[in-house]
């Protein structure tokens, strides 16, 4: 009933050159793929050349960050209507990255994710708690925080479009993934906690992708837990043949 949904976040790694080669690549050897969605999130730098590649096939350009104001005086900030224009259908909002170190609140998220809405983008909103926070037994209650300030004022006819990425910050570019079961106990709670603020059909339909070190060799055995729905790939999306086997997964 959910569609799978493999999306890769570059971050900021690869130039021109090599971005286009690896969107070139994706689309040639996953262009026969139509039971998982594929989205990839490039650098801003490298967006409209990566779109001229990706333009009319089945993988999607997506951004790694937005503001939430249209335009004005704010430096080195970008918005939805540019996102848009340079052909995103996505973005990343709220990557454990951008809270750790450029800043962003539950507060932010939530101004970010209103933003991407209102420019028609499909936001992936990620949260996940630290290595410590989990250490302390606390990770039900910061998802929980995460996704009920996140979500704060968020109609349903745009929730509904919504990817949440769950991402536990220890696993993520660590080579430390979570074990299927940690994910699904944690996807589970995120699908209680979506059904809570907008009701259980909505929260069936939405997809929660897992993100934190996912490989071809273990994405099989993370994509059987019933609540999760696809990945949100760092590392292993930065190189054609382990992202393709990440997207060919065996169901
Ligand atoms: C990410 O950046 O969202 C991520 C999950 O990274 P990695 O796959 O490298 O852990």
């Amino acid at each position: 009933m959910r569609k799978p949904f493999m999306a890769g976040n570059w971050k900021m790694n690869l130039t021109t050159k090599d971005a286009v080669a690896l969107a070139r690549a994706l689309k040639e050897n996953l262009k026969d793929v139509t039971e998982v969605e594929i989205g990839i999130a490039p650098v801003y730098t490298v967006l409209a050349a990566v779109a001229e590649v990706v333009r009319g096939s089945n993988i999607q350009l997506m951004a790694q960050n937005l503001f939430w104001v249209d335009s004005g005086a704010y430096t080195g900030e970008i918005s939805g209507p540019m996102l848009k224009d340079a052909g995103c259908s996505h973005v990343i909002v709220g990557h454990s990255e951008r809270r750790q170190y450029f800043g962003e609140t539950d507060e932010s998220v939530n101004k970010k994710l209103k933003a991407a809405f209102a420019s028609r983008l499909v936001p992936i909103f990620c949260i996940g708690e630290t290595l410590a926070e989990r250490e302390r037994g606390q990770t039900p209650a910061v998802v929980e925080r995460q996704v009920t300030k996140g979500l704060e004022g968020i109609p349903a006819s745009d929730a509904k479009n919504l990817v949440i990425a769950y991402e536990p910050v220890w696993a993520i570019g660590t080579g430390k993934t979570a074990t299927p079961a940690q994910a699904q106990e944690v996807h589970a709670s995120i699908r209680s906690l979506v059904a809570k603020i907008y009701g259980q059909e909505l929260a069936d339909g939405m997809r929660i992708q897992y993100g934190g070190s996912v490989k071809g060799d273990n994405v099989s055995e993370l994509m059987k837990q019933s609540d999760l729905d696809g990945a949100l790939v760092g590392g292993a999306s930065l190189k054609a043949d382990s992202f393709i086997a990440i997207v060919r997964y065996q169901p």
